[in-house]
């Protein structure tokens, strides 16, 4: 099969979550199983881009609107991420150092979805099935089937995939002439709550709709930012699979990040060099459980919860446990979690930035790892911290519910608790203060987390599955 997907984010090209992570490491393992996987995504100006070979496969034309622009397509020239990797120029628009956070985002990944169609208009054959991913290659769909230029596409089975429902993209309908000329009958399918809505019209056009959980999918129903009915109308075609992680990346005995290896047989002392070094490096005490958070520090994180979490348990339960925060994200809450160092010295630290060498550090040394999130489409760093033998703390919701069990349950390794509320989080740390006490049953749990298996396999043969249905 040939697979195309299309996506804002790759890793390690571009990468500003579990978005990057997905697309990093779903088309390896289509390319393990046999089939033609290629990635597309916009040329930003990163590390990645300077330190590769490239190859111009494609030069082209479009408008956006009424104006112009020239589109470059290059292809890295080994295939050294496992699969081919095409990346979209567009000098003024997609030529930035950030994957998002642009006064002209709509404009940026309009032009780059345009680009790509066309692009593909041209080949001289069609591929299997165009997969794109979130609201930023949404209008994908939509343009293969009601952009006359582009009709001859409308044949190839489409999917979206969902990896946050929260962000969708909106655009007011005096932007409708960024849409290359299009069917305006069709105009319903881009509509919602009186705007485009490219990822409601991702819903509508798609063939079929996946979410990154069974949980999430089931949520959106109920929850979505305004397109429960939607989903709920759309029901028939939407279906749930779960991430997987890359395990050749996110492996304790072999992480290129880590100074120290370990592997389930040496889990213990290997964990414990690892939470040295960030001790030190924290001023932490490595005699005490040390619970950590890893993200974005948003609200759906429920990050806002963070300073308050951690400073009760600390007065309540007494100061019997550590903790260090990763993150950046709403500037106030930015501020909060820096202020509290100043109070909490030897107990809490707090580096507030992007830093994937410390994240990786972070899983491997720490005790638990924190996941109070209101919203959580899939979650990867619960699985990743399994896979390193942190225990996860979380809350039930998403992808959450369908990967962590509690450790009072049977079969059970993590700490799981109900609300996203300063309460449930401070309880759930005091029963991972009373996991870690119990040195027999943390040592079991630890090993059993370690030998659960997230890996693609399962779900890179789901979506393959799914394709075949489409034909
Ligand atoms: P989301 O995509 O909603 O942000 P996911 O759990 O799906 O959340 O993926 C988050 C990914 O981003 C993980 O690989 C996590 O380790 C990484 N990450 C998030 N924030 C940071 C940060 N500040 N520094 C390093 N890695 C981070």
């Amino acid at each position: 099969m040939e697979i195309i997907h299309v996506t804002a984010e790759c890793y390690p090209v571009a990468k500003a979550g579990g978005l990057g992570d997905v697309l990093g490491a779903l088309p390896k393992y289509q390319v393990d199983m046999g089939h033609v996987a290629r990635v597309v995504m916009p040329m930003y100006r990163t590390k990645f881009l300077y330190n590769n070979q490239w190859e111009v496969v494609h030069k082209g034309a479009s408008n956006l609107g009424s104006r112009w622009f020239d589109y470059t397509i290059i292809r890295e020239e080994t295939n050294k991420l496992g699969f081919e990797l095409y990346l979209v120029d567009i000098n003024g628009l997609l030529d930035r150092e950030k994957v998002y956070g642009y006064n002209d985002d709509t404009e940026r990944f309009m032009s780059f979805q345009i680009a790509v169609v066309d692009w593909i208009s041209k080949w001289e054959h069609l591929p299997d099935v165009l997969h794109v991913h979130d609201h930023h290659t949404a209008m994908i769909p939509f343009m293969m089937q009601h952009c006359f230029a582009f009709r001859e596409l409308s044949g190839i089975p489409s999917v979206l995939t969902i990896h946050n429902g929260q962000y969708q993209g909106q655009f007011g309908w005096d932007k409708s002439t960024y849409i290359p000329a299009w069917d305006t009958w069709k105009a319903g399918l881009l509509e919602w709550n009186g705007s485009i809505n490219p990822l409601a019209a991702g819903v509508k056009c798609a063939w079929k709709v996946t979410t990154v959980s069974q949980s999430y999918m089931d949520e959106l129903r109920v929850m979505s930012n305004g397109l429960e009915p939607l989903f709920e109308y759309e029901r028939g075609k939407c279906t749930g699979i779960l991430n997987g992680i890359d395990v050749d990346v996110w492996d304790p005995a072999k992480d290129s990040y880590l100074h120290n290896h370990y592997s389930v047989d040496s889990v213990t002392e290997g964990k414990l060099t690892n939470k040295k070094e960030l001790c030190e490096t924290f001023q932490l005490d490595i005699d005490k459980p040390l619970f950590v958070f890893i993200g974005r520090l948003v609200g759906e994180k429920a990050a806002d919860l963070l300073p308050q979490a951690i400073g009760d348990s600390l007065y309540y339960i007494g100061r019997k446990m550590n903790f260090l925060i990763l993150g950046s994200g709403d500037p106030q809450v930015e501020g909060q979690l820096d202020v509290m160092k100043n109070i909490s010295w030897g107990d809490y630290n707090v580096y507030i930035g992007y830093n994937e060498q410390l994240s990786h550090l972070m899983y491997a040394g720490a005790d638990f790892l924190l996941m109070p999130s209101r919203v959580e489409p899939c979650g990867l760093n619960q699985m990743y911290s399994m896979r390193y033998g942190t225990v996860p703390v979380v809350r039930k919701t998403g992808g959450l519910k369908d990967t962590v069990i509690d450790y009072g349950d049977p079969g059970g390794y993590g700490v799981t608790f109900n609300h996203a509320a300063v309460g449930d989080i401070t309880e759930a740390i005091y029963r991972g203060v009373q996991l870690y006490n119990n040195r027999e049953k943390f040592r079991e749990v630890r090993k059993t987390m370690m030998g659960l298996d997230f890996s693609w396999v399962r779900s890179a043969k789901e979506y393959l599955d799914l394709y075949k249905s489409l034909k």
